[in-house]
């Protein structure tokens, strides 16, 4: 059995660029220290990047947010300096949940793995990944560490975690 985990979208921009928050900067050190402990424990780690091109403001996801951001080859793009991808997977998606991600993963898994999601937004990609990940993998676990994970608000924040947990997400360090 190992253990697979999906960081998710921790890109310059999600942390302290165009869509960058507190809460998003609060939790690198936990979601840094988790890598270190996967790379101990010789789990895999794959890295997710939000990936947009020039014609973000027409696209759908631009329509609704019209706040340019991870448009590929920017500084906003990569991912934060305090992470280390060097040697894992990198999977450039261009909408929430990625079926390439599904993809890549269906290659690295075997029976009785498991998988764990950290990273930005829990409210939007985490959560868009984990339901894919339930039905792509439904004997496998998922599990989501609420410390290592931040929303666009609190509250939108909670209501992930609570839509994860009914799907049978295990959600771990949330209140
Ligand atoms: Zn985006």
């Amino acid at each position: 059995m190992k253990k697979i985990l999906i960081v998710v979208d921790m890109q310059n921009d999600f942390v302290t660029g165009s869509l960058g928050s507190p809460q998003a900067q609060a939790i690198v050190p936990a979601v840094k220290e988790k890598i270190d402990a996967y790379r101990k424990a010789r789990g895999m780690i794959v890295f997710t990047r939000d990936t947009h091109q020039d014609n973000y403001l027409d696209t759908q996801e631009g329509k609704f947010l019209p706040v340019e951001h991870c448009k590929e080859g920017t500084e906003g793009h990569k991912i934060i300096d305090e992470l280390d991808p060097a040697g894992c997977a990198i999977i450039d998606k261009p909408a929430f949940g990625s079926l390439t991600l599904m993809d890549h993963i269906r290659e690295i898994i075997d029976k009785n793995d498991e998988i764990e999601l950290c990273g930005l937004c829990s409210d939007i990609c985490v959560v868009s990944n984990a339901l894919i990940l339930k039905a792509q993998f439904p004997e496998t676990s998922v599990t989501v560490d609420a410390k290592c994970c931040a929303g666009v608000t609190e509250e939108s924040h909670k209501a992930a975690l609570l839509t994860m947990k009914m799907c049978q997400v295990n959600i771990i360090n949330g209140e």
